[in-house]
């Protein structure tokens, strides 16, 4: 216990939403070592690689940003500052800005990277003092289908299971996701489980044959774009085979006679036809899952990133519904969170859509409620931009002074031609990071530098809603900051510095705490004190002798207004493109197992670059003989919105008429740009707002 010896601390790996626990040591010499918390109950001592390396990570300092700096043009190069000139002028450039244009006029875009009591201050500062609910997360890109789903779906942005259910399930079904490299401990976890029990099924739907996908014991590679249709099929074919729980759906859910009525003729074969597999694999898929006493859903981008995301949510949710398998061990839908905190984004409402502790921004008597308690007269009642929508009203004017904390969306955007447009209209672009390696640097007008992983304390809520502690090890280097202090920081110079004069995190958490009595997410039983002690706990936990909820809905009453689920007839949608002869190829985007979103981590470690050492497009050998291409040789990729030349990877494990390229890297040199998301148009799902990342129609051929 890190209490009782002071030459250990016990912190959460700051990479994936597994949220793994990490144990560091100093030795007598004050050299530090890393290794997994056996502890800790989401990873029980393991590491994946990106974990293992981050000590080196966090010592290597060499690109570091250590003292503010600024330029008063953006053609001019970036001088040092101090802190009281650059948050004077940001604060006076924002002051300026909203007295002229209104609260509107201003936005942050902020990181589900972010520890938070840092979410919660940002919330706290842009919702209740600018006025304006422009804060929006890069979960915006990565898990806001899956909010809008459960939502629909169970009443509550509420992830049911825990990880311990993946020990007690008996069929798996892995859509869009490719845990075995994204999220790798759950991963080890569900092999560990398979071959402790081999009866036990594992079902993978991916247009690719990913490292997840060649160890199931069934992949279903479909064609990109088709997943409500496989869904569909298998809800039908579960109500046709009378797999499903009759007294479940009586109950606890509502809808199911218009799911029946629309399911008409959402058959296998039309599905097998439509989604391009084999009939006979569905069948045995529909079969397996029709027959499991326990089906396990997990999924994460493939779903999410798609302008049909809530709906490939909502069909998918609708196998555990009807199947009347929620709320019990072993069963359940799961969304895996790419981000270590993207959870605790959407716990503080730190999205454009969201007021703290799930309240609704609609609901007036729930910004009634917030107003009241940050002291002010009043919330916005007008909607905030999202991520994509910012850019949008950048380029346009709408938005005047964006401020980017811990996130790069240089690359990470989709369509990024667009962005080049969008910042060169700004009037204020204000980047806060880590590191001099995040290419939205080259638009900052105001650089601030934060404190890192182990610089700074806080805590993080993982993907099963386990909130943990994570302490402070280390100075940060030259004059960075922890993002909090910035913020708070700069409240007091706008004039609000009594609302915001906390005198540590632990005060700032207590705040938050309050401010979720009572709802969904009470945590009015967590305290700093009690997760240095338990190390973590689960919400919601109303009361400190409450032991934390690994498992929701066990009552099967649902925070809808009729306390059931709601079942939903889920339309097939359109391509986010339409075919054409002129972008012949399907480009599909996503990670490569030792990569972190865009390196600016992960990047600095040689071990960590040796698995993949440059971008590439994996392609079909067929595909690729058609277009002229060998393995090795340089390929120019061209989409409606850009081009770029990148070396192929041949692959009999992709679909044909499909191409992959990773999203982590830039522009490396000139046969080897990786910015995938040059090519993808942004394109947003109509609900959820999430921008289609996995989904460009493109041309190929050789340079
Ligand atoms: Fe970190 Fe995720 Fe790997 Fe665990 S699985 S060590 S949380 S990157």
């Amino acid at each position: 216990e890190s209490r009782r010896d002071p030459t250990l601390i016990k912190t959460t790996c700051c990479y994936c939403g597994v949220g793994c626990g990490i144990e560091i040591r100093r030795d007598r010499w004050g050299q530090l070592t890393l290794t997994g918390d056996p502890e800790h109950p989401a990873n029980r001592g393991q590491l994946c690689s990106k974990g293992r390396y981050l000590l080196q990570v966090a010592l290597d300092r060499d690109d570091r940003l250590l003292y503010p700096m600024w330029r008063p043009r953006r053609e001019m190069p970036l001088t040092r500052t101090d802190w009281d000139t650059a948050l004077d002028h940001v604060a006076a450039t924002f002051r300026r800005l909203i007295d002229r244009y209104g609260p509107d006029a201003v936005g942050f875009y902020v990181s589900g990277q972010l520890l938070t009591e840092e979410y919660y201050v940002a919330t706290k500062l842009v919702k209740g003092f600018l006025g304006t609910h422009n804060i929006d997360s890069n979960s915006r890109l990565c898990m806001s289908s899956a909010v809008a789903g459960y939502k629909l779906a169970l009443g509550d942005d509420a992830p049911p299971i825990c990880y311990d259910d993946i020990e007690q399930s008996q069929c798996i079904l892995i859509a869009g996701a490719n845990p075995a490299w994204c999220h790798p401990i759950l991963f080890r976890r569900i092999e560990a489980h398979r071959a402790a029990h081999p009866e036990v099924r594992l079902i993978v739907v991916d247009p690719r044959r990913t490292q997840t996908a060649a160890v199931a014991d069934l992949h279903l590679q479909i064609r990109p774009g088709t997943d409500v249709v496989l869904y569909n099929a298998l809800a039908a074919y579960l109500i046709a085979n009378g797999y499903i729980d009759p007294d479940f759906i009586a109950h606890h859910t509502e809808g199911f006679e218009a799911l029946c009525a629309h399911l008409q003729g959402a058959t296998l074969e039309r599905a097998a036809r439509l989604c391009d597999v084999p009939l006979a694999d569905l069948q045995r898929a529909a079969e397996w899952i029709g027959r499991s006493p326990a089906l396990l859903t997990l999924w994460a981008m493939g779903l999410n990133q798609s302008t049909a995301g809530v709906a490939n949510n909502l069909a998918l949710i609708n196998l555990s519904l009807i199947k009347g398998q929620i709320g019990r061990p072993g069963m359940g839908p799961f969304s895996l969170t790419g981000q270590p905190n993207a959870m605790g984004g959407r716990e503080v409402g730190a999205l454009a859509n969201l007021l703290p502790a799930h309240r609704d921004l609609n609901n007036p008597a729930h910004r009634a409620e917030v107003a009241a308690f940050w002291g002010v007269p009043a919330l916005s009642d007008r909607p905030g931009l999202t991520a994509t929508e910012m850019i949008d009203a950048l380029e346009d004017g709408r938005l005047k002074a964006l401020w980017i904390i811990g996130t790069n969306p240089a690359l990470s955007q989709p369509e990024l031609t667009r962005l080049e447009r969008a910042f060169a209209h700004a009037e204020l672009v204000v980047v806060q990071d880590i590191s001099s390696r995040a290419a939205t640097l080259r638009w900052a007008d105001v650089v601030l530098p934060a404190a890192a992983w182990l610089e700074k304390q806080g805590t993080m809520t993982n993907s099963e809603r386990r909130i943990t502690y994570l302490p402070r090890l280390l100075d940060p280097p030259g004059e960075a900051r922890p993002d909090v202090w910035i913020l708070c920081d700069f409240a007091r110079r706008m004039g609000w510095g009594h609302a915001f004069a906390y005198r540590d995190e632990s005060e700032i958490f207590d705040e938050y705490v309050r401010l979720t009595r009572g709802t969904p997410v009470d945590i009015s039983g967590v305290s700093y004190a009690r997760l240095q002690c338990e190390r973590s706990v689960q919400w919601p936990c109303p009361a400190p002798d409450h032991p934390g909820t690994p498992r929701l809905f066990t009552d099967h009453r649902f925070p809808t207004p009729s306390g059931r689920a709601r079942l939903h007839p889920v339309p097939e949608p359109e391509p986010p493109e339409p075919p054409s002869p002129a972008f012949p190829f399907i480009l599909t985007t996503g990670r490569v197992r030792d990569q972190w979103h865009t390196r600016t981590k992960t990047g600095k470690v040689a071990r960590l670059n040796r698995h993949t050492p440059e971008p590439f497009l994996e392609m079909h050998p067929d595909d690729a003989a058609a277009c002229g291409l060998q393995d090795g040789s340089v390929a120019e990729i061209t989409s409606r919105t850009g081009r770029l030349q990148v070396r192929v990877r041949l692959t009999p494990d992709i679909k044909r008429g499909v191409v992959f390229l990773p999203m982590h890297w830039g522009q490396e040199t000139e046969t080897a740009d990786g910015r995938a998301n040059v090519l993808v148009p942004c394109r947003v799902d109509p609900i959820s707002r999430q921008p289609a990342l996995k989904f460009a129609r493109v041309q190929i051929g050789p340079i």
